[in-house]
């Protein structure tokens, strides 16, 4: 999945919890679209890989791509780490969410992701999807789509 893909799907999990609960909707929103980039740190050509070259180089030495931070593991570590250092729910809902979106999107991949890691197992839906297709091109429409759709009930609410 390309990053835009990614982000989207991040910001419209993000929306569609914050139309659904009381949780500050702004703080979810950016929470979101942070999370649904952040697995990818492993990856030094990713939109945040280019960010942060040091350290994404440091963790895709240490794990690879696609393993630790695609995993539960990581998961918990972040929502731990979060709880202890920045206790703003908000923000904690947000960046997992979109973490949680970055997860299910890269399970479409034919690569799968490692979400049991250390264990070494695959984990793929039975459909894949080819990154930068047509049927990606499609789930991106339908997610702004959705996306627009919470957001202008978000804006209206306020
Ligand atoms: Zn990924």
């Amino acid at each position: 999945m390309t990053g835009k893909t990614h982000l989207i799907a991040g910001v419209t999990m993000a929306s569609t919890i914050a139309h659904y609960t009381n949780y500050e909707p702004l703080a979810l929103i950016i929470s979101g679209a942070v999370g649904s980039l952040l697995p990818d740190i492993c990856h030094g050509g990713s939109k945040i890989g280019r960010r942060f070259p040091l350290l994404s180089t440091i963790i895709n030495t240490l794990f690879g791509h696609r393993t630790f931070t695609h995993s539960l593991l990581f998961l918990f570590i972040i929502a731990f780490v979060m709880n202890r250092f920045v206790p703003v729910e908000a923000l904690t809902v947000g960046l997992l969410a979109g973490m949680i979106s970055h997860l299910i999107l890269d399970a479409f991949t034919r690569r799968g992701i490692r979400f049991f890691y250390p264990l070494k197992l695959t984990v793929r839906f039975p459909l894949t999807i080819k990154t930068g297709s047509a049927i990606e091109n499609l789930i991106f429409t339908g997610l702004t789509i959705i996306f627009f759709y919470f957001l202008i009930h978000i804006v209206w609410v306020y």
